[in-house]
């Protein structure tokens, strides 16, 4: 028995060497398996403490990203539970980067400059490794996001530019004078004149052909825009006009046919800013545009594409601030829209409808500028 002894010592140890090795290869196996797994598909177990802000923030996704990626409700999250971590890829602020991606590449695919994209992401040179993620800049002011142009839709002949830029001078408008003035006062009575001389309908040679619209409503500024904020909304209700959220680029359409009186970038807050006197005294004013089409002195039919939608000036997020102005007053538009609105969350509104030929409807509002200073800006803003 006693030789025995040293043979099994040794054997055991030959066998917890063996094991080792084995479970030395299984470890790196698996953290093959796992970090082949963590490429594709990231998950976060809940531990104590976490809240959907952290998580979030902790893997670079949006809220509403992780909610809707594990389908959840609200804040609740149960401790222990996996949630998986949605890719940065499909995000339109985050590029993960592909095989033959360059910064030049990606630049132009999100319509950045590569400056800015490198800048973003403190990048030195234009070196970038596959599967890196960046961050896509467009959000702030400091970096615009940089679309190609559109060609302008109904391009002036050289006469009708001629044309508008005569009845600017003569009717004395197209400034930032001109585009302060109405909306605070009421509209000249020539330049109302002008407006009525705008045609009602055109053909390829200029224009829109199609519904005209019955007169005293207003078009839609927006086709399938979407309801986001209305007249008298905001703290004291300083929000006198129709916020109408829609993809970047889309158009916006003259509500009624009139001269435009004012189209440039002057005003401050508002961006790229177009106004329009109508034949029945209105004027309606679009803010935020991306860009804008016309010229002041054009006459414009109801329907008429004359900017594409936009964030310009202070704006959170694409949207269109639409103004309807009567006497220097600032109207809730909403009555007289048609044929209904949509909310945001996809809710159908029928709204009261009203329609203004000569006297004012009682279901449309109207406020001076003044009246509903903003909260912030004071007075100072109109
Ligand atoms: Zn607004």
């Amino acid at each position: 028995m006693l030789p025995c002894r040293p043979i099994r010592a040794l054997l055991t140890l030959r066998m917890i060497r063996a094991v080792c090795v084995a479970a030395l290869v299984g470890m790196v196996c698996v953290l093959a398996v796992v970090t082949d797994g963590a490429a594709q598909r990231r998950s976060h177990t809940v531990r104590r403490g976490d809240t959907i802000a952290s998580i979030a923030r902790r893997y670079g996704v949006t809220q509403r990203e992780l909610r809707a990626h594990n389908r959840i409700r609200g804040n609740a999250i149960v401790v222990g539970r996996s949630l998986s971590i949605p890719s940065a890829r499909g995000r339109r602020d985050m590029h993960q980067v592909g095989r033959g991606d360059t910064l030049t590449k990606i630049a132009r695919r999100y319509g950045v400059t590569t400056k800015a994209l490198a800048r973003a992401n403190r990048l030195r040179g234009s070196n970038v490794r596959l599967g890196q993620r960046l961050r896509i800049p467009g959000r702030t002011r400091e970096n615009p996001v940089r679309r190609p142009r559109r060609p302008v839709p109904h391009p002036l002949t050289d006469e009708q530019r001629a044309d508008a830029e005569r009845r600017t001078r003569q009717l004395v408008i197209g400034s930032r004078f001109t585009a302060q003035r109405l909306l605070r006062l009421p509209a000249r009575e020539s330049w109302i004149e002008a407006a009525r001389e705008a045609p009602r309908r055109l053909n390829d040679d200029g224009l829109v052909e199609g519904d005209t619209g019955e007169m005293g409503t207003l078009g839609l500024p927006v086709n399938r825009g979407r309801y986001m904020r209305g007249w008298g909304s905001g703290p004291g209700g300083y929000h006198l006009a129709l916020d109408v959220a829609g993809g970047r680029g889309v158009d916006i359409r003259a509500s009624e046919r009139g001269i435009v009186v004012y189209s440039g970038h002057e005003i401050s807050g508002y961006g790229n800013f177009v106004l329009i006197a109508h034949p029945n005294g209105l004027v309606t004013a679009y803010a935020h545009n991306e860009q804008n089409f016309v010229i002041s002195g054009q006459y414009v039919t109801r329907g008429q594409v004359i900017a594409t939608l936009g964030d310009s000036g202070l704006a959170r997020g694409p949207h269109l601030h639409y103004i309807v102005v009567h006497q220097g007053e600032h109207c809730d538009s909403v009555p007289m829209l048609r044929p209904f609105i949509e909310r945001r969350g996809g809710e159908v509104v029928e709204a009261v409808r009203a329609r203004w030929r000569t006297r004012q409807p009682e279901a449309v509002r109207c406020l001076p500028r003044s009246a509903r200073p903003h909260p912030r800006h004071g007075r100072r803003r109109r």
